[in-house]
């Protein structure tokens, strides 16, 4: 059995991500924080795809509980390891810098920067060990451009993308790979509220992207043909300046 987790898999970009991960045959772990509907419906749609999954319920940012859900996984299935792991779940709370809250300003940093941490790190081992692993961090445009009213979005994704070069360089004799993918403007739920009329006048592609779009991108990032390609970060944003 081959496994791959996709943090925030319930809703958007993770849930395309695990449907294409699917199709590539992997056993998906769809993680979510609270909507355990949505993560169903994702569970739905990898079956439909003739694979198989589960949903697995923990907020990345507290340590502890996704510490602890990921052994109590591990501890049930000794035989097998997750090898592909998709650090997806993220969350945006935009305000210009001067009325920006510590709150928004640290909920974005523990989401982004501190839970990719806690679970990167707990599957890492597995992987060097089998010596094969695929890891995708989901960045954005806003950390390789930075975006006005995002300071802490930009920071925290730009960390990310830093992240991802600093890991791959420690993990790539092991054949464990470690790429970012910096989606521009994708129709989801995150976006549900821009203007999408007024924004694709700045895509040279003139409109938003499909969360499926990212999703081909994560898929061959995730392959074993892959194997050469570490440390980069793919932009997949309609031709959007970066
Ligand atoms: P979305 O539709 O809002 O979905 C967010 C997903 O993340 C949901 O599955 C949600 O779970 C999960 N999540 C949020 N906080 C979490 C936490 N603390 N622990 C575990 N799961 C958590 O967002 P999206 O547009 O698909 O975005 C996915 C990723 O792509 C994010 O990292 C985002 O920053 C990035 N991105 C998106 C765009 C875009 O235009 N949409 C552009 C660039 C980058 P629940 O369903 O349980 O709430």
């Amino acid at each position: 059995m081959k496994v791959a987790l996709v943090t925030g898999g319930s809703r958007g970009i993770g849930r395309a991500c695990s449907v294409k991960l699917a199709e590539q045959g992997y056993y998906v772990l769809i993680n979510y924080q609270s909507n355990e509907a949505e993560a169903l419906n994702t569970l739905a749609m990898v079956r439909e795809k003739g694979s198989d999954g589960e949903i697995i319920k923990f907020n990345v940012a507290d340590c502890e509980a996704t510490e602890s859900a990921i052994t109590a996984w591990q501890e049930a299935h000794k035989d097998e390891y997750i090898e592909v792991l998709v650090n997806n779940a993220g969350i945006r709370r935009d305000q210009i810098m001067v009325f920006m809250t510590n709150e928004d300003w640290r909920n974005v940093i523990d989401i982004t920067v501190n839970g990719f941490l806690y679970v990167t790190r707990a599957l890492l081992q597995p992987m060097v060990r089998k010596k094969f692993g695929r890891i995708v961090n989901m960045v954005s445009l806003s950390g390789l451009k930075g975006l006005p009213g995002q300071t802490n979005y930009s920071l925290a994704k730009g960390g990310i993308i830093a992240a991802t070069k600093a890991l791959a360089q420690e993990v790539a004799k092991k054949n464990v790979t470690v790429n970012a993918v910096a989606p521009g403007f994708i129709r989801t739920d995150m976006t549900k509220d821009l203007d999408e009329a007024e924004l694709k006048k700045q895509i040279p592609a003139n409109r938003f992207g499909e969360p499926e779009e990212v999703a081909a991108v994560v898929g061959f990032l995730c392959t074993k043909e892959a194997a050469y390609v570490t440390g980069q970060t793919i932009s997949v944003n309609g031709g959007l300046y970066t």
